[in-house]
């Protein structure tokens, strides 16, 4: 442990607690003890002070106890000659120093100083408590005040689960604008988040930055809190707030969200430029979290001993960093911030000559762009991905059998089968289906490369540009190998593939991949509500839908339609602290509505009690909720005693006097209202359709494009329902929009609705 270190630390702390004190009392003295005290858009209060101290702090008055919590925990420079190397000093040197930066945030905002003004920017989240004609002034914008709560839930899943793989806060200046955006870019290239404070000598990154053009918010993943250290204390209230709502903790409980962000939230501070007693101070505050400070400068080092598993300060002087170029020395430096911290990095390396990411997935190829195209019209192409035993898995092999592309015309179309096999010690059959429908995903995310469907209906474009580049058939092979070691590695342990173009071969293979889909579909036939414990709850969408949880079982799959019950069963079992987590049904207390005691305690959980009670098959009685991206909605119209189903895809007028848009409004949101869901439209054929208010015939009007490109398995459910006619007793929007008509139509088609119970 540093003396050095230590002593600044302490005078750090010594000044800044006082400064706070003084401006705490003087504050209260001019506006009283209850005058109000809040961050904005965040329910967590002053995070640091509500995470450590358990204090909800809503008034200057409640600061009074976090500045005498922060008093007590300072300590005098350490004496010359009686010195115990003891790193607890300087941890409490820096929690003080959080919790009078904390205080000194919160009283600015109180005194309409925070968010600090600042030309250029614009953030979603941040509150402006600038004046208009400041803003008009300087081009709009203020630097951010706390994150959001949204932003974080947002952000927070991608941390959870690997997406982003940690933060840094940068408190400084570098050397060279080139120099900043050289960092920043490093950074960004990772996903790793940026928050941006501090400055030297008046100079700050975000000035810096600034200059540069560099596009700074929420979006690019570039966050500038202020132009001072204290602005920094935003970084350690968002990793405080990280454990509260994705780790579960309550506030006070500062010894479980301290070790929850040592061993869960991967973020180190980069200390740039000259390192003052507040910026020591700070990194002493970080390092309670377990985020290690590495400066640009030279400093004294805080090593790995007996306490610590790994190095607190490292020194890596910029002038001294052995690199010709800014941008060399600027991923020397976060490379090296990354091992310290041991921040885990997923860049999945995808050997093929053309770029690959997930900018390129939306990509289309037109038929006269396209060198070959598999599947659609003129050829037949299909994807069967299977699980193994471990021994009949050669890894990493690739074998394309039959005529390779050159065989072919340009434009024209062959015949293609690509075939997987995969073991792992984790894998299960039941993840066989999950696997393969990712091959849309890896494919697509090749450029020049366009991919449709799934199973026997996929239908790949390969464009004469990539071609041109090199990209060939085995090319297929090394994204689908490439992918699955990387997303998912948790299972799968070895993954070959076969490529077939031989016209023989195809058709041998078509016929074994159909059986198993057909297994398959068996499968998740027989896969009931009541044959399983466990459904799973998806919580992705928290993000924009704070209160909104989608309870998936196997006859009632997510309603954005990406996710069924094997999905999440999967995605479990791939990141057990993810999004999807199993939850027990428990007793059942209605079986025809689906009410189950463990769904409803999971709903008031994860609604954060706004709901108490959800019914799994119900549209009258407690509902589930919706966030926005439901694929239909399930509205009530009373005058036919049925539903009516609106596609998103549908742009019409409804018989609710609504349209899609407007009702997605009333159906999202996270809400629970009786008469309005949004579901999944995989879910209108589940014979748990709605089954407590009487199942898929109270379907009264549908969207005609759920009829057309569902139609079959509409078909299957008619007759499931003893009615084969069914469908056509439902009116669409080419029928009519306007209830009144809607029931002269039912009367007349027969419409089994009108003759059953009163629905309410
Ligand atoms: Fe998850 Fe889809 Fe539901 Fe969102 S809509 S919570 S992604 S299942
Ligand atoms: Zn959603």
């Amino acid at each position: 442990m540093s003396r050095y270190i230590a002593t600044r630390a302490a005078r750090g702390a010594n000044a800044l607690v006082a400064e706070a004190e003084v401006m705490l009392a003087k504050t209260i003295a001019e506006r009283g003890a209850g005058t109000p005290v809040a961050f904005p858009n965040t329910a967590y209060y002053l995070p640091v002070a509500f995470g450590m101290l358990g204090h909800e702090v809503k008034t200057l008055g409640d600061l009074r106890p976090v500045m005498e919590h922060a008093h007590k925990l300072l300590h005098p420079a350490p004496d010359d000659n009686l010195w115990v190397p003891y790193l607890g000093e300087t941890l409490d040197s820096g929690m003080a120093t959080l919790l009078a930066a904390e205080t000194i945030e919160g009283v600015r905002f109180t005194l309409g100083q925070q968010p600090e003004p600042y030309p250029g920017f614009h953030l979603a989240g941040g509150t402006s408590f600038t004046s208009p004609e400041f803003e008009s002034e300087n081009g709009g914008g203020h630097l951010n005040g706390p994150i959001d709560d949204i932003q974080l839930r947002s952000w927070g899943i991608q941390l959870v689960d690997g997406r982003m793989p940690g933060f840094a806060a940068i408190v400084g200046a570098a050397r060279t604008n080139a120099a900043a955006v050289a960092i920043v870019r490093e950074l960004q290239r990772r996903n790793i988040l940026t928050f941006l404070s501090g400055n030297v000598n008046g100079r700050s990154i975000i000035d810096q930055l600034r200059e540069e053009g560099v596009e700074m918010g929420y979006d690019t993943f570039i966050v500038p809190f202020g132009r001072d250290t204290i602005s920094a204390i935003y970084a350690l209230g968002f990793a405080t707030r990280s454990a509260l709502t994705f780790g579960g903790m309550k506030g006070g409980q500062w010894r479980d969200i301290l070790l929850y962000n040592k061993f869960r939230v991967f973020a180190f501070v980069l200390a740039l430029g000259e390192v003052d007693d507040l910026k020591y101070a700070a990194a002493a505050g970080a390092i309670s979290y377990g985020f290690p400070t590495i400066a640009d400068t030279v400093i004294p080092q805080i090593l790995p001993s007996g306490v610590t598993r790994y190095e607190h300060v490292i020194s890596m002087p910029w002038n001294e960093i052995g690199a010709a170029t800014e941008e060399e020395k600027a991923a020397k430096l976060v490379q090296r911030a990354i091992e310290v911290r041991g921040v885990k990095i997923k860049m999945t390396e995808v050997p093929i000559p053309v770029p690959y990411g997930s900018a390129f997935e939306g990509e289309v190829v037109r038929k006269k762009d396209m060198r070959v195209e598999f599947g659609g019209k003129y050829s037949r192409a299909f994807e069967y991905l299977r699980m193994v035993d471990m021994d009949k898995v050669e890894d990493g092999k690739i074998e394309v059998i039959g005529p390779p592309i050159e065989s072919m015309a340009v434009g024209g179309a062959m015949d293609l089968g690509i075939v997987i096999k995969v073991a792992g010690r984790k894998m299960q059959t039941d993840f066989e289906p999950v696997l393969e429908r990712q091959i849309h995903y890896f494919v697509n995310g090749a450029s020049g490369i366009q991919h449709i469907g799934q199973r026997d209906i996929a239908w790949i474009r390969i464009s004469q540009a990539a071609y041109g580049k090199g990209f060939n058939l085995r090319h297929f092979g090394d994204i689908v190998h490439a992918r699955l070691h990387a997303d998912f590695g948790a299972i799968v342990d070895k993954v070959q593939v076969t490529i077939f173009t031989d016209p023989a071969l195809v058709a041998e293979w078509l016929e074994k991949a159909r059986a198993a889909y057909d297994f398959r579909n068996r499968r998740l036939a027989n896969l009931t509500d009541e044959t399983v414990e466990e459904f799973y709850t998806c919580t992705l969408c928290q993000s924009f839908a704070p209160t909104h949880v989608c309870l998936v079982s196997p006859q009632r799959l997510g309603l954005c339609g990406a996710y069924n019950w094997l999905d999440c069963k999967a995605s479990y079992e791939i990141n057990p602290t993810g999004p999807n987590q199993p939850v027990r049904k428990g007793a059942v207390l209605d079986p025809v509505k689906g009410f189950y005691t463990g769904l409803n305690e999971i709903a008031v959980k994860n609604s954060q009690g706004s709901v108490q009670e959800v019914a799994m098959y119900s549209i009258m009685t407690k509902p589930m909720t919706a966030c926005g991206c439901f694929e239909c909605i399930v509205m009530l119209v009373p005058e036919a005693n049925g539903v009516m189903v609106v596609s998103r895809e549908d742009p019409s007028m409804t018989p609710a006097g609504m349209t899609f848009s407007t009702l997605a409004g009333m159906a999202g949101g996270g809400l629970q209202t009786e008469g309005v869901m949004g579901v999944g439209k995989y879910y209108l054929t589940s014979p748990k359709f709605i089954s407590g208010d009487g199942g898929f015939k109270r379907v009264v009007w549908m969207s005609s494009i759920l009829k057309q490109t569902m139609a079959a398995e509409l078909q299957t459910v008619a007759e499931r329902e003893g009615d084969p006619d069914l469908i056509s007793k439902i009116a669409d929007e080419t029928v009519c929009t306007d209830p009144m008509e809607l029931v002269a139509f039912l009367e007349g088609s027969g419409h089994p609705a009108l003759m059953m119970d009163p629905i309410f």
